[in-house]
């Protein structure tokens, strides 16, 4: 196995912000908006260390674009849309609908989506595409069944789904991605992996991003975990090395307790060993700084 740098570590960790979202899933309505707005700002305020996403039913968009205008806790994030601009498609939301209502993110491939939807690696695909034109960032979910993991085709399935759904996604664009690894056997279970199994899964991914793009695009895109996250977890599987954030379900429909899961968060943490500035490490490499900022 190579080893890395403590310090690459460090820069690559501390150059990715960590992304916390909420997928209300078809929860809330337009009139609940503002005070979950309300109560998230009273719990949190301002934040900058990290960023934080709220993600609501299409119908309560604007009403939550609004509230987050005063209360500027979270930007904005859509559950899907269509990968066509417009045209005969009842029932279905374009990407620049979602840019004309100031939204910054949208979830794609949820397991919802390719589960009850009928959704496939190939329309993930060209919505992710549609989305990044549009000026959309993408949170692209993937994961395996229970049945998966339980056949150790962890690897395969996540490649495939990561390969086929950055088919032809232009290198630069890269950059505006987030991954979430949901594996589906913790989604709205209880069931969380443990912070060893998601990291491993993260790991993974990001060496799939990096032969898909390369190793430095790949250091620097964020992969969030979803799957049963809640206040009392949050801590312990963030503080992974390749895990960059949580995509929160159902613990994120209560403001308050959603507001506590990012606490540690922001707490400040060392991840180098205390080695003076200006030495060179055991790697060799130049230290220029040990401890990340908050
Ligand atoms: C999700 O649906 O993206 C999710 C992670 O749900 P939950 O937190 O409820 O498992």
């Amino acid at each position: 196995m190579i080893m890395k740098s403590p310090v690459k570590v460090a820069v690559e960790m501390a150059a990715r912000k960590k992304i916390i979202a909420a997928n209300w899933k078809m929860n809330l309505t337009h009139r609940e908006v503002k005070s979950y707005a309300d109560v998230l700002w009273a719990e949190v305020g301002v934040v900058n260390e990290i960023e934080v996403i709220l993600i609501p039913p299409f119908t309560a968009i604007p009403a939550l674009a609004e509230a987050l205008e005063k209360n500027p806790v979270a930007r904005l994030g859509a559950q899907n849309m269509h990968w066509e601009k417009c045209g005969a498609f009842t029932g279905e939301i374009s990407a620049p609908m979602l840019r004309a209502l100031y939204v910054n993110y949208v979830v794609l491939g949820h397991s919802e989506r390719r589960r009850l939807f009928g959704g496939t690696d190939e329309m993930v695909n060209r919505k992710i595409i549609a989305a990044l034109s549009a000026g959309l960032q993408p949170i692209v979910c993937v994961g395996e069944t229970l049945a998966e993991r339980n056949d150790e085709r962890v690897e395969e399935v996540l490649k495939r789904q990561i390969q086929e759904g950055l088919k032809g996604v232009n290198s630069r664009h890269f950059h505006d991605l987030v991954i979430a690894y949901e594996p589906l056997w913790a989604i709205g279970t209880g069931r969380t992996a443990t912070p060893e199994e998601a990291q491993e899964a993260h790991a993974f991914i990001r060496s799939v991003i990096a032969s898909v793009s390369d190793p430095s695009t790949a250091a620097r895109l964020r992969i969030q975990y979803g799957g049963s996250v809640k206040p009392e977890n949050a801590e312990e599987l963030l503080r992974q090395q390749d895990i960059d954030g949580a995509l929160v379900g159902g613990a994120s429909l209560d403001a308050r307790s959603f507001g506590r899961e990012w606490k540690g968060v922001r707490r400040p943490r060392a991840v180098c060993p205390p080695i003076m500035p200006g030495a060179k490490d055991e790697f060799g490499v130049f230290v220029v700084f040990h401890v990340l900022p908050k």
